[in-house]
Parts: structure tokens; C-alpha cells; sequence
């Protein structure tokens, strides 16, 4: 079992997460745009953050840039969601410094996947060559 920090503006898409998590036996703290992932964050860092990119104020790219800039948060590995499946916004995720990525409509079993892999590797934040898969 692992805390992981939900950052999700669409309430349904927050549900849903929500639901699977912690149908995987995960403890899950939401937070509906940056101000309020922040805000958790300044009072525990989480095993995992699953990053909506597209967010209210400021955007998923843009809190991931700065989480990899803190000692706190350097290590802790961001799954990035979003619905867009373009390479381009794939790979613009990892150069923010996400350690993977998954595409909405969530796949329970792809998300479980990745959650479970980036968990068991904590220097996940090297999606470095070959990145991930
Ligand atoms: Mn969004």
C-alpha cells in the first residue's frame, strides 16, 4: 500500500482514479489543481503523484518542472495523465520530468501496471534511454 497524491481538476476523472487506487489497497490524497497539490505537499510528500497535465492555473508540465527542482520531491515518481496520445505530449512529459505516462480513458490494468512498477523502482525519475514502457 502506497499514499499517493491525485492531482486531477475533472471531478469525474478524480473519481475514477480514485476508485482504482484504492481498489489496489492505496491510501489517496486528491487535490484538484496545483494550489491545493502544494498545499498537501507542504504537509507530507506522497509515495507516488498521478498528474493530470491538463490543469486549471497552472499546468501538470509546469508543477512537475518545479517538483524535480525541490530535494522533497526530486525522487518521488509523477505518472502523468492526460488525453492527449500524441508523441509529442508524451515525450513533453517526460522532459518535464514525469516518470511515466498513461492516457485517459484510464485502463485499470495499465494504470496498476505503472503504479505498481514505478512503487517497486524508486529511482524512477530516469526515464532516461529507452524510456519507458
Ligand atoms: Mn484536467
Amino acid at each position: 500500500m502506497a499514499r499517493i497524491l491525485v492531482v486531477e481538476d475533472n471531478v469525474q476523472n478524480l473519481k475514477l482514479a480514485a476508485l482504482l487506487l484504492r481498489s489496489d489497497g492505496h491510501e489517496i490524497v486528491p487535490a484538484a489543481d496545483a494550489r491545493e497539490a502544494e498545499e498537501a505537499l507542504s504537509r507530507s510528500v506522497p509515495d507516488l503523484i498521478l498528474m493530470d497535465l491538463g490543469l486549471p492555473g497552472k499546468d501538470g508540465y509546469t508543477l512537475t518542472r518545479e517538483l524535480r527542482q525541490r530535494a522533497t520531491t526530486h525522487d518521488t515518481p509523477i505518472l502523468a495523465v492526460t488525453s492527449f496520445a500524441m508523441k509529442g505530449d508524451r515525450e513533453r512529459a517526460l522532459e518535464a520530468g514525469c516518470s511515466d505516462y498513461v492516457t485517459k480513458p484510464i485502463d485499470r490494468t495499465d494504470l496498476l501496471r505503472r503504479v505498481h512498477r514505478l512503487l517497486g523502482s524508486p529511482s524512477s525519475a530516469a526515464a532516461a534511454p529507452g524510456g519507458p514502457v
